[in-house]
């Protein structure tokens, strides 16, 4: 069983492997527009995309504002969306959040959570059906610089395949732990670079674990090379595991299967 001082030593790791990797990001005073912020997040996982930035741009070219958008067909605002790489299915969910706005605030823009403090923000947005948790956390931490690590698809798969997050584990104790691990201005830094990580390396359907600065970390990637037996895979990891060669393990794998046969043999 991992303590929680273990899974904070491991963040604490992991963020220092993922600052030598990703060495250029954005500043965390370099506070984002809400909207965009939002708009962003509702166009896929990584609020940070390139491609998310380019479609926005090519969708405030072509509408007036963001009301207008809201009113336009969903395959018209694909249109858009796809010619940068964004899957058209996104503008679906994108429409959902603007007309959620509308229903709610009567306005399809966030000019009013300007002048809220970082609760009422999250408890008025959370009336919005639509948005997901971290879609809110995701403006408060690159609008507002909120101390939150916004719990999206590449945080949680990555840290649940190192082992130190479960599928069920609350947002509340995700953010707390977290918290504990990164200093306050290295959240929105630690964020963008587990997201290029997630979109390079850590993907969901092939993590290439030979290239990434967590395999020694990871669980899941430690199985995958042949480094961890399906039996010692749980925290604390083996005391030599940092010497392990994937060959030896491999080797030491196929010793273990081949026992039973032999046995079959002499009881015949
Ligand atoms: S070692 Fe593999 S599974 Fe683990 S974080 Fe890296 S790419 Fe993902």
């Amino acid at each position: 069983m991992i303590t929680n001082t273990e899974k904070i030593k491991i963040i604490k790791r992991a963020q220092r492997e993922l600052n030598a990797k990703y060495k250029k990001v954005a500043k965390a005073s370099d506070l984002q527009e809400p909207m965009h912020v939002l708009i962003a997040s509702a166009l896929g996982a990584n609020p940070f995309a390139p491609e998310a930035k380019r479609a926005i741009r090519a969708m405030e070219k072509a509408y007036v504002d963001w009301n207008e958008a809201r009113v336009t067909r969903a395959p018209e605002i694909a249109e858009h969306l796809t010619p940068h790489g964004i899957p058209g299915s996104r503008a679906n969910h994108l429409k959902k959040i603007l007309s959620g706005l509308f229903d709610h605030f009567n306005a399809v823009n966030l000019d009013f959570i300007e002048k809220l403090d970082p609760n009422p923000i999250r408890n008025r947005m959370q009336r919005i059906e639509d948005l997901k948790p971290e879609e809110i956390d995701n403006i408060l931490l690159l609008s507002f610089g909120v101390n939150v690590l916004p719990l999206n698809a590449h945080v949680q798969r990555i840290f649940q395949r190192i082992g130190i997050i479960k599928k069920d584990t609350s947002p509340t104790a995700g953010h707390s732990l977290f918290k504990s691990a990164l200093g306050k201005a290295a959240v929105a830094g630690f964020y963008e670079r587990v997201n290029l990580l997630g979109e390079k390396i850590c993907t969901t359907s092939q993590p290439a674990c030979n290239t990434c600065p967590l395999k020694l970390e990871c669980i899941y990637g430690l199985v995958k090379r042949g480094l961890l037996t399906e039996s010692e895979a749980e925290f604390p990891l083996p005391a030599d595991i940092r010497k392990r060669t994937p060959k030896r393990a491999a080797a030491k794998k196929t010793r273990k299967k081949a026992k039973p046969k032999k046995a079959a043999t002499r009881k015949k």
